[in-house]
């Protein structure tokens, strides 16, 4: 088992820094958020059709609330924008560092060696964004290609968004993709990466083939709609969305007099804060992986900012790098809510082992993040990548900025974490099962 270890770090320590300047320079425009100009008119197709609907039936969720507001498959936000960009709304790790993506490529590859090397080898990965974390880790399974043993790689995105898979096509494979003919087909797109491997998409996890895989989440959970819920002296009420009757313009919170099946059913009888906020879909989705692991084997790694069951009130929106109110100009900000991990980990019962959530810091620093800084530093003599690399460094690790805030949490199969039974009688006793990279220190 050392022996495999041994042949990563060796590989990881070497890994060759990537051409890649054009990154840098956005990565610095998007960090300085006070030099982006607010945008202009409100949604006001978005609005027309919330208050529509609110009229036809009544209070809306903040579920649905969400839902509608960032992936309506005509107006909504996330399906509409490319909001990662310069200009954009917000900016995130693997956009800021190469070196989120070379760690992460580096967790994959350490999992799938743990799991006994099988023959197939698919990284799944939720909501792509630019495609920047999925370009990371393919370099890196480039330049291990010699430790992945002839694997048949693949990689399979789950995006809702056809305007950024269009996106994270260009960024993966070139010109080397085509979408499918129909709007129904399950695969609406599919391509070869630069560095050979097939790439599909498709909407939902359902479609997505089964087989060992890796499935990686970076803030995606926190795009995933939430119900809010407050506690009364008549026990558990629902927060909805509503048109403000004073001001017909504008949408307002209401607390929902009496129980809804949301309340009833999403909330726990010994919860000791007196305002929750429950994600149904990233619990189902949780479930479903954990059955896929149980099946089919592989790990999935969810990164976010969120906490262990401990916050309240987390629904913000933001626009141009800075906060928004959650129901002005609905469609024109991104929305999002905290992942409360307590709650995934719930979901995914005792059937998959659970690591974490840890800090992003203590994730990075134990995947080796300094040194790989330093063969980066060494690798570059030009000062301005240098001073960009450590800049990056900083928004990733800083406790006051990235470091803390962002969670690790992870899904394993109960076998990895096993050592193997000896198969005969007089043989020694296994080795040790390979650490569970991330969550110990990887040494390097
Ligand atoms: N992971 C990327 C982007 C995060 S933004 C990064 O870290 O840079 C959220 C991503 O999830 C976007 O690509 C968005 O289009 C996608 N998304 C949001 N809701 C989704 C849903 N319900 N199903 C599939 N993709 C979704």
């Amino acid at each position: 088992m050392m022996a495999l270890l041994h042949s990563l770090r060796k590989a990881f320590v070497h890994l060759s820094a990537p051409a890649c300047s054009a990154r840098w320079c956005r990565a610095q425009s998007r960090v300085c958020s006070t030099t982006i100009p607010e945008k202009q008119a409100p949604n006001n197709s978005m609005f027309r059709h919330l208050t529509s609907k609110i009229k036809a039936t009544g209070p809306i969720s903040v579920a649905e609330y969400m839902r509608e507001v960032l992936t309506n498959p005509v107006m909504g936000y996330y399906v509409k924008n490319d909001m990662l960009g310069a200009d954009g709304d917000f900016i995130t790790s693997p956009e800021i560092s190469q070196i989120f993506g070379e760690l992460l490529g580096i967790w994959c590859v350490s999992e799938w060696m743990a799991a006994g090397r099988p023959k197939q080898f698919q990284l799944v990965e939720f909501g792509p964004g630019r495609g920047s974390l999925a370009s990371d880790i393919l370099r890196v399974f480039s330049q291990l290609r010699g430790a992945l043993g002839g694997a048949a790689l693949s990689l399979h995105l789950v995006e809702v968004s056809p305007r950024l898979s269009q996106v994270q096509a260009r960024c993966l494979t070139g010109d080397q993709n085509r979408a499918s003919g129909s709007e129904e087909e399950p695969t609406y797109r599919r391509g070869t990466s630069t560095t050979g491997l097939p790439v599909a998409w498709y909407r939902r996890l359902e479609d997505v083939p089964r087989g060992f895989s890796i499935y990686l989440a970076h803030e995606f959970f926190d795009a995933l709609p939430i119900h809010k819920f407050q506690k009364t002296k008549q026990g558990w009420r629902e927060m909805m969305v509503d048109i403000d009757p004073e001001t017909p313009d504008r949408l307002r919170f209401v607390l929902v007099p009496n129980p809804t099946l949301a309340s009833s059913t999403l909330t726990q009888r010994d919860e000791s804060r007196e305002h929750v906020e429950v994600c149904p879909e990233g619990g189902a989705l949780v479930q479903k992986l954990t059955g896929r692991i149980v099946e089919d084997g592989g790990a999935a790694l969810i990164a976010d900012y969120g906490h262990d069951g401990t916050e309240t009130d987390t629904f913000r929106g933001f626009r141009g790098h800075k906060p928004h109110d959650v129901l002005t100009a609905p469609g024109t900000a991104d929305l999002t809510a905290d992942v409360d991990f307590s709650y995934l980990r719930r979901m995914a019962g005792d059937r998959v082992a659970c690591f974490g959530p840890i800090t992003q810091r203590e994730f990075l620093q134990n995947m080796g993040v300094d040194v790989r800084l330093q063969v980066l530093l060494r690798n570059n003599p030009d000062a301005s990548t240098r001073a960009q690399l450590v800049r990056g460094f900083d928004m990733l690790m800083n406790p006051e900025k990235m470091g803390e805030r962002f969670k690790f949490f992870a899904l394993l199969a109960h076998g990895r974490l096993a050592s193997p039974a000896p198969a005969d009688k007089g043989q020694k006793r296994a080795p040790a099962p390979l650490p569970v990279a991330g969550f110990s220190e990887l040494k390097l």
